[in-house]
């Protein structure tokens, strides 16, 4: 689309256009292009941009204004935008290209009152990632108008928050580009928005949400909107709460919006009626049908006129796991501020302490609710004291969803902006089971209690083995009390981190012996707790971001993608003094009795790395045939290497998935713009822990799980089916896994007695 043109109708437009279109045009051509009534609309390219951008011969003058900016620097990051701001709106816009603009703007028909939004895309990547950062402007008549508000859409490129953004996200300025789409604006008397199924469990419920007057009122959440339920397989409303409306958002005059008081007699009426519910849940279906992924959907009403004004995937919904079977813990009255992923189950109320960073975190108050872009090893201390934990970015196998986990602590992840919606100071719930924070306190159900086996209770036996993930020793006895037979993770980071002192510190500060105390303890303390079981113990797994902010990791190399750098075992091979600190550590713990205690390698990606691990051991004189040495199968090449793995004599494997499941997909496991994507059950990820898995079982090597995916009772019926005899689980959801493993167990032994066989081979449930 290199020389599209200065502008595209909607007509002409289909998703592959986002290069010319952004996102948003994009997304509305392809909507229309199916028959969604979107009201009607042209783009002005983003080639009509940089168009705008050559002829004028502002580029080079723009971009110096840009280059080498500090974007950390407060004054001169708001200094260059309003200068660059300044510079697109200083010189005319070709005369061409305002002929277009204009020829086109009649086309919509005579005095037609439009909205013009912004439409920014980078070369590689969808505008969904840019939402929010540039201008909209409703309710403009006239064309000189529309010229005004298309040049204010293209400066608002260079606002300050999308150049500070742009920078930290690594985006070359040059390489970002701005459409402008200029859509007949829709004067509704009723607007909102509705989730084509449900956004947390993804039930087949469409969830519609709407208010009078423009639909603003609502995406902003000045307004709390009625609430309809309609349920799709059985075609009627099967829930509607009529809120008080307060205000609604109406065109002012002839440029702009405004908000006003809604008349006491319309206040507590109903918005929408049955067959106008109806009539949204089979648009929104259409959408999720052509989609192929549920649609979260701003619409709007004139008369009897229903419009669709976007359409774009929800990110939120999670498979269900253990935890949904709590999901009711709250009534789900009052507001919902922002949604993400539920992390760590619970429900908690308390102040909210947003921290920027470590050096905030003494403003943590007990029983604050931590706010934080994302959190931090050296922010574990600060995570202790609060009842609940909201981040801006991560999955469910991020470090603040694993650290909550462990202590206990209600979490919700990846909510993309906690920390520039919630205010110090504010009282807000969490619900960390549907991954939703409330404002205010919301009435509990009940009061959510960790899964425990109940003493007295006849406890469930299983053929196989259901461990426990623990790495805090201060959750060992929580742990311990899930009746799990063994540790099948415990990530030693986690107590090195806590020391807030990278290993290589203790060494330049000759403190070696405080570091191997440190690990020692904190090990111990595990093991203690589960006498004559496996404990299996993982060497350091840091990356570099990690370590970088602790004593010591000034020096930590700066890696475009830790995920894919300097960690696991490639470190510890390559800094084998840092390594021999640790295994000084593990043979303490073997010498005084910890039999029980096995040790497996990180991030192996070639059976060579466990050979060379194994003989590092062997000279620091651990006797490593008659001690458990195992490996995590975490990269596609252990998986598929797993025989030569065998051949060099691991005594287990454990499955780590978290990673297996990003390296195999190519998809970031802490990066929350595609969550979405990070599918544990994808059949490639699958068909290598089968093959793994069979290929252990013939050599009659144990095999486990531990990553997130072992904590998910229909991922774990897969996993025994398909032969493992040994899943970790996080300490919340051991007692669902163990449920699942003999249920699942039961159901072979029943299908083997009536002769079914019992491998379905590629088949997950
Ligand atoms: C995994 O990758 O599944 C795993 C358990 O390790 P971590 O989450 O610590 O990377
Ligand atoms: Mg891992």
């Amino acid at each position: 689309m290199k020389d599209a043109p200065n502008i595209l109708w909607l007509e002409e437009i289909r998703k592959n256009d986002l290069p010319s279109v952004g996102g948003k045009g994009a997304s509305l051509g392809e909507m229309s292009s199916i028959g969604l009534p979107v009201p009607k609309a042209y783009v002005v390219t983003a080639q009509a941009f940089r168009r705008f951008l050559v002829e004028t011969g502002l580029e080079e003058s723009l971009y110096s204004i840009l280059e080498g900016l500090d974007v950390d620097d407060n004054s001169a990051l708001e200094s260059a935008a309003a200068k660059a701001q300044d510079l697109i709106m200083s010189v005319p816009i070709p005369d061409h290209m305002i002929a277009d603009i204009k020829s086109a703007y009649a086309r919509m028909g005579e005095g037609s009152v439009v909205a013009v939004r912004s439409s920014a895309t980078a070369e590689d990547l969808p505008d969904a990632s840019f939402a929010g950062q540039q201008e909209t402007f409703l309710n403009i008549l006239g064309e000189d108008d529309v010229i005004e508000a298309v040049q204010k859409c293209w400066a608002s490129l260079y606002g300050a928050r999308a150049v500070y953004y742009r920078s930290k996200q690594g985006f070359d300025d040059r390489s970002v580009n701005i459409a402008v789409v200029i859509q007949q604006l829709i004067f509704s008397e009723k607007a909102g928005v509705l989730f084509t199924s449900h956004p947390v469990t993804g039930e087949s419920l469409t969830i519609i949400e709407g208010s009078w007057g423009l639909g603003e009122a609502v995406v902003s959440g000045s307004v709390s909107p009625d609430n309809y339920v309609f349920d799709q397989s059985k075609q009627k409303v099967v829930d509607t709460i009529i809120a008080s409306k307060e205000t609604e958002i109406i065109p002012d005059g002839r440029k702009g919006t405004k908000e006003v008081p809604i008349s006491e007699k319309r206040k507590n009426a109903r918005v929408l009626s049955e067959k106008e519910i109806g009539r949204l849940a089979a648009l929104g279906k259409l959408s999720e049908d052509h989609y192929g992924t549920p649609q979260d959907i701003e619409w709007g009403i004139v008369g009897d006129d229903v419009y669709i004004l976007q359409s774009r995937p929800i990110t939120t919904i999670k498979p269900a796991s253990s935890s949904q079977k709590k999901a009711d813990a709250s009534t789900g009255s009052g507001k919902i501020l922002i949604e993400g992923q539920g992390a760590s189950p619970g429900i908690a109320t308390g102040r909210v302490a947003i921290i920027q960073s470590v050096k905030d975190s003494g403003s943590v108050k007990e029983g604050d609710i931590l706010v934080a872009k994302m959190t931090n090893p050296d922010m574990v201390p600060a995570m202790r004291r609060v009842k609940g934990i909201i981040t801006d970015e991560g999955g469910m196998t991020c470090h603040a969803a694993i650290v909550s986990r462990e202590l206990g602590t209600p979490a919700v992840v990846g909510t993309k902006k906690a920390t520039s919606t919630l205010k110090d100071g504010q009282i807000v719930t969490i619900d960390g089971d549907k991954g939703i924070v409330y404002e205010g306190e919301v009435q509990k159900a009940h009061e959510d209690t960790p899964t425990v086996v109940q003493a007295g209770s006849a406890p469930i036996v299983t053929a196989t083995l259901v461990k426990v993930n623990v790495s805090l020793p201060e959750a060992a006895q929580r742990a311990a009390a899930t009746g799990a037979d063994g540790v099948g993770l415990l990530r030693i980071e986690h107590l090195i981190l806590g020391l807030n002192r990278t290993p290589q510190w203790f060494i330049a500060n000759n403190k070696e012996e405080e570091f191997i105390a440190e690990l020692y303890e904190g090990i111990k303390t595990i093991l203690d707790a589960f006498p004559g079981k496996p404990v299996w113990v993982r060497t350091l797994d840091a990356p570099t971001d990690e370590f970088r902010n602790m004593e010591g990791g000034e020096d930590e190399p700066i890696e475009h993608n830790p995920m894919l750098g300097w960690r696991g075992i490639r470190r510890d091979l390559g800094a084998p003094e840092q390594f021999r600190l640790q295994i000084e550590a593990f043979k303490r713990l073997w010498k005084s009795g910890y039999e029980n205690l096995g040790l497996m390698f990180p991030l192996v990606n070639h059976p060579r790395e466990f050979i060379q691990a194994k003989e590092l051991l062997r000279g620091w004189g651990v006797p490593v045939e008659s001690v458990t040495l195992g490996i995590m199968v975490e990269v596609p090449s252990s998986a598929i290497m797993i025989d030569e793995f065998i051949q060099a004599g691991i005594k287990f494997a454990s499955f780590g998935t978290n990673d297996l499941v990003q390296y195999t997909l190519a998809v970031d496991r802490n990066n929350e713009h595609v969550a979405s994507m990070y599918e544990p059950t994808h059949p490639a990820v699958l068909r290598l822990i089968d093959y793994a898995i069979r290929r252990c079982r013939a050599a009659g090597v144990e095999c486990s799980i531990c990553g997130q995916a072992g904590s998910d009772p229909k991922m774990v019926a897969w996993l025994v089916e398909h032969g493992i005899r040994s899943v970790s689980a996080n300490i919340d959801a051991v007692q669902a896994i163990r449920e699942a493993a003999a249920r699942t167990e039961k159901r072979m032994v029943l299908d083997m007695a009536f002769s079914k066989g019992g491998n379905e081979g590629e088949r997950f449930f």
